[in-house]
C-alpha cells in the first residue's frame, strides 16, 4: 500500500526535507526542528528504557522524555500492559468511565490542594480553561503571568512584557490581536517590588496570578520562596487566585508535584488552582486542571464556565496515566528519581569545573538545568543572557556522543527511572569529552 520510497531507509536529512513538504518547518511542535540549536532534527523510529533510536539506528541516551511525561522510561511493562488492554476494550467512547474517576483520585490523593480536577487532553487546553475558572470565579479580567513562563498557546497567554511596569502586555504571536492579550499583565519572575507594585495599582481587577514555581520553560528557575510566599499574600488580600501550572513539574519534581516543595519551606501553603499534564499521562495526550470544590462547581454542567473535549478522560490515555502514576506512588520512588538526577548533575559539575568551564546548575527530583554561567538565573532576562553559542555547541557535541539534551537552552531536562548508573556515567564521560571539544 506504500509506494516503494516510503519503505526504504531515510536518513534524518531525507526525512526532514520530505517533512517539510507536507508539514510547515517539517514538525508539529516548533521546538523539534532544532531551529535555536542549528542542524538536522533527528527523526526517532523507537524507543525502549532510556533510549531512543533515529531513523538511521543511532541510539541516544533521552534527557527529554518527551518533554518530561516518560518518567518511567519508554515502554514500562506495566504500562505498556495497562495501555495494550485498555485499547482492546475501546479507544473512545464520549461517555464516562470508571477509569477517569480513579485517575481523578489518584491526582487528588496527592495533591492536598485540590477536591476535584477535571481530565482534558493538552497542557495547553488546561491553562486556558485554568484562567476561564478563574475570570469565572472571581468575576474579574485581569490576569498576571510573568516572563519566561509559558502556559501553553492560548491568546491571552502568548504575551510579553509591555514597555513599562504595570503597563498590559503585547501578543508574542502573529493572529493575537492586541485586544485579546488587554487583560493579561506580564511582571518579571522573582520581582517582588513589580508584583507588589501591579497589586497595590489594579488587585482589586485580577482575577488571578498563574505562575510555573519551577519554571522548565526557560531552563530552570525556580520561583523564590520569598516571591510566592508575597504572591499568596497579595492573592489573599486582594480576592484574586494564585494559579501553580504544573504542567511540567506535576509528579515530576515531587510525588505531591512543586507545590508541596514549596509547603515544606512555608508550612499550609497551596495555590488556589493547579494545572496538570505531561506525568499524568504517562505520554498520551492527557492533562487537567484542579481547584477546591467551591472553585470546581463553576464548571459546566454545574456553572456558568464553559469546557468540554470530544476525547476528554481519554481510555486508553487514563489507562496510562493510572499505570504511570501507579508506578510512581511506589515507596521510595522519588527518593531514587532524585538521586539519579542528582549524580547525573554533579558528574556534570565536576566535568565542567576541571574543563575551566564557567557553570551552574540546578535540580529538583527528576527535572534538572544547567546554565554556562557562575550563578544561576533568577529571571527570563539572565537566563537570555547566557552563552547561548557555548550552548549550542554543547548540544550539538553531546548529541554527536549519542546524548540527545533539550535543543534550547531554555528548556529543562528530564532523568526517568529506566535511566541506568552506567547511562548516567557514559553521560558524564560524552560531557568531559564535549566540554574540551568547546
Ligand atoms: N504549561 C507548561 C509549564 C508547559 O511546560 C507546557 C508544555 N511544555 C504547557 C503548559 C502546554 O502543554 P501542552 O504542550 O501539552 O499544550
Amino acid at each position: 500500500i506504500f509506494p516503494p520510497e516510503v519503505l526504504a531507509v531515510s536518513t534524518n536529512v531525507q526525512l526532514f526535507e520530505r517533512a517539510q513538504q507536507s508539514i510547515p518547518g517539517g514538525v508539529n511542535s516548533p521546538v523539534r526542528a532544532f531551529r535555536a540549536v542549528g542542524g538536522t532534527p533527528r527523526f526517532i523510529a523507537r524507543a525502549e528504557g532510556p533510549y531512543m533510536w533515529d531513523a538511521e539506528g543511532q541510539r541516544y541516551i533521552d534527557y527529554i522524555g518527551s518533554w518530561g511525561p516518560m518518567i518511567l522510561g519508554h515502554g514500562h511493562p506495566a504500562v505498556l500492559e495497562a495501555v495494550l488492554a485498555a485499547a482492546r476494550e475501546g479507544f473512545s467512547f464520549g461517555a464516562p468511565t470508571e477509569r477517569e474517576v480513579e485517575l481523578a483520585e489518584a491526582i487528588i490523593a496527592q495533591v492536598p490542594s485540590i477536591e476535584q480536577v477535571r481530565l482534558v487532553s493538552s497542557g495547553t487546553e488546561a491553562g486556558m480553561t485554568a484562567i476561564r475558572l478563574a475570570r469565572g470565579a472571581t468575576g474579574r479580567s485581569k490576569i498576571i503571568k510573568f516572563e519566561g513562563c509559558y502556559h501553553g498557546h492560548a491568546d491571552a497567554l502568548l504575551v510579553k512584557a509591555g514597555s513599562g511596569l504595570a503597563t498590559f502586555g503585547h501578543p508574542t504571536s502573529a493572529g493575537v490581536p492586541p485586544e485579546v492579550v488587554q487583560h493579561t499583565l506580564v511582571l518579571e519572575y522573582n520581582n517582588l517590588e513589580q508584583i507588589e507594585a501591579a497589586f497595590q495599582a489594579q488587585g482589586h481587577e485580577i482575577a488571578c496570578v498563574m505562575i510555573e514555581p519551577i519554571a522548565g520553560n526557560m531552563n530552570f528557575v525556580r520561583a523564590s520562596v520569598p516571591f510566592v510566599k508575597r504572591i499568596r499574600e497579595l492573592c489573599d488580600q486582594y480576592g484574586a487566585l494564585f494559579v501553580f501550572d504544573e504542567v511540567m513539574t506535576g509528579f515530576r519534581v515531587a510525588l505531591g508535584s512543586a507545590q508541596s516543595v514549596y509547603a515544606r519551606a512555608l508550612p499550609g501553603f497551596a495555590p488556589d488552582i493547579s494545572v496538570f499534564g505531561k506525568v499524568i499521562g504517562g505520554g498520551m495526550p492527557l492533562a487537567a486542571f484542579g481547584s477546591s470544590r467551591k472553585i470546581m462547581q463553576n464548571l459546566a454542567p454545574l456553572g456558568g464556565v464553559y469546557q468540554a473535549g470530544t476525547l476528554s478522560g481519554n481510555p486508553v490515555a487514563t489507562a496510562c496515566g493510572l499505570a504511570t502514576l501507579r508506578e510512581i506512588t511506589k515507596p521510595g520512588f522519588f527518593e531514587g528519581l532524585s538521586a539519579k538526577t542528582q549524580t547525573l548533575r554533579q558528574g556534570l559539575d565536576e566535568a565542567a569545573k576541571a574543563a575551566g568551564v564557567a557553570w551552574s546548575s540546578d535540580h529538583e527530583g527528576g527535572m534538572f538545568g544547567f546554565f554556562f554561567t557562575d550563578s544561576l538565573p533568577q529571571n527570563y532576562a539572565t537566563v537570555m543572557a547566557t552563552d547561548k553559542e557555548r550552548f549550542n555547541r554543547f548540544f550539538h557535541a553531546m548529541l554527536d556522543r549519542g546524548v540527545y539534551l533539550a535543543p534550547a537552552l531554555y528548556e529543562a531536562g528530564f532523568v526517568s527511572a529506566a535511566h541506568s548508573e552506567a547511562d548516567i556515567a557514559a553521560t558524564v564521560a560524552a560531557a568531559r569529552e564535549s566540554f574540551a571539544s568547546l
